[in-house]
């Protein structure tokens, strides 16, 4: 792969012309594909030239100078409010919004194990994960120093097992995490059962175990899609919920939001008091600088879309996995293993467990442009997985590009296989 290798340039003494410093750029990024041709990442940026100008023009101010832009701190506190009436809570749910989910999740996390030191002190403390857990819970654990307790998924189904979670739990634990969506199937876990069974724990044994949800995707998905599925502040053991904007909140990279269950106040002690930026207001978050850009859009995109906007979005995306789905079951030797019933995300495998059917694939389509990450999965029944994660700015052009592709690949393997 370019660019893994070791780099070594000098700074350079004098300027370069503007013109040579472009063509550096072109040069040096000309193998990497365009975003559209990207299916494996979530990051779905629109390509709107009225957001484009809008995002410019709030690129150069600094989120956290709130006494100079308090305009952009009230668009912050409208998303938060929205979102707080998406995920159901009540009028002392606060939050903040964060560069992504990753830091969203660090804060939930340092903050759940803040809440556990006040009654414990000499114990090792564990998180306990999910089987799909995201890496950046790993990471928390490894910079924080707590155990990470990484479940086996529920039999035959790569998603949590809620007994399996309850029985993961002792006096160490901070707190659970469930996941809405996961990143390598697009597959909720059962949140609700996982919230019972903790409620079975506390009644049982006393042990009251917060449950975080990491709604990176979903939670801009499910609301729209599954409201009827409960996974957020409905459920009373759930406390905190993250998302990123810029996944299906349909924003430009970087924005995530982060939720608590109980207001912002209590938040008091974790947040660093910023005082000679003008305010003196708390800040939650790790990130101190960075644009107000991607709040205003996200803004821009709650309102401009509405309830009725997202659903028709995320329901022509479910659409095309679907497709894309049914396109890949007619393959030989693909097995498709997730195709769209949560997130519109497809996955497939080889039919079995010998075969090169996906990479064989994956690598003719890579031929074509397309990106379709593979990767060694952690539910070991499908150890090699594909991925193609449908988002809302693949025109219906690109669709019938990509399904044509997938199927003469296909041949194109199937052939050299036989000869
Ligand atoms: C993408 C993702 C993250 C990380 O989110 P960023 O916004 O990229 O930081 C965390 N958890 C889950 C479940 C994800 O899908």
């Amino acid at each position: 792969m370019p660019g893994t290798g070791p780099v070594d340039v000098d700074f350079l003494e004098a300027p370069c012309s503007q013109e040579t410093a472009e063509e550096v750029i072109r040069d040096v990024t000309r193998s990497d594909i365009p975003p559209s041709r990207n299916l494996g990442t979530f990051v779905s940026p629109e390509c709107d030239p009225h957001i484009d100008t809008l995002v410019r023009r709030w690129s150069r101010h600094n989120l956290i100078n709130r006494a100079e832009y308090p305009g952009v701190t009230i668009l912050e506190h409208r998303c938060l409010a929205m979102l707080r009436h998406l995920w159901h809570g009540s009028a002392d749910t606060g939050g903040c919004a964060t560069t992504g989910s990753s830091e969203a999740a660090v804060i939930a996390a340092a903050e759940l194990l803040r809440r556990w030191r006040k009654q414990n002190h000499d114990q090792q403390p564990n998180l306990v994960l999910g089987p799909t857990a995201h890496t950046c819970w790993l990471r928390f654990c490894m910079f924080w120093n707590v155990e990470p307790r990484l479940l086996p998924p529920r039999q035959g189904e790569p998603i949590s097992d809620p007994a399996a979670v309850a029985s993961s739990c002792d006096a160490g634990t901070i707190g659970a995490v469930a996941t809405l969506g996961s990143p390598e199937f697009g597959l909720y876990d059962p949140v609700h059962e996982v919230s019972t069974a903790l409620d079975e724990l506390h009644a049982r044994t006393g042990l009251d175990i917060p449950l975080h949800v990491d709604a990176a995707s979903g939670g801009f998905v499910a609301p729209f899609l599954q409201p009827e599925f409960p996974w957020d502040f409905r459920l009373d053991r759930v406390v905190s919920i993250n998302a990123s904007g810029h996944k299906y909140g349909l924003t430009r990279p970087s924005v995530g939001w982060l939720l608590w269950r109980t207001s912002w106040s209590t938040m008091d002690e974790l947040a660093l008091a910023a005082p000679y930026i003008g305010t003196g207001a708390p800040e939650p978050t790790l990130s101190f600088s960075r644009p107000s850009a991607p709040v205003v859009e996200q803004y821009l995109q709650l309102i401009r879309r509405g309830r009725s906007g997202y659903r028709a979005t995320h329901l022509r995306s479910r659409d095309i996995a679907e497709r894309v789905a049914r396109q890949l079951a007619e393959q030989p030797d693909i097995e498709v293993l997730s195709g769209g019933s949560d997130l519109p995300v497809v996955t497939f495998t080889a039919g079995s467990p010998a075969s090169a059917a996906v990479t064989d694939l994956t690598t003719s389509l890579a031929d074509k442009g397309w990106h379709i990450p593979v990767y060694q999965s952690r539910t070991p029944t499908h150890p090699t997985t594909g991925r193609i994660v449908v988002r809302s700015d693949m025109s219906s052009d690109l669709v019938d590009e990509l399904t044509t592709d997938i199927a003469r690949a296909s041949h194109t393997f199937a052939a050299k296989g036989e000869s």
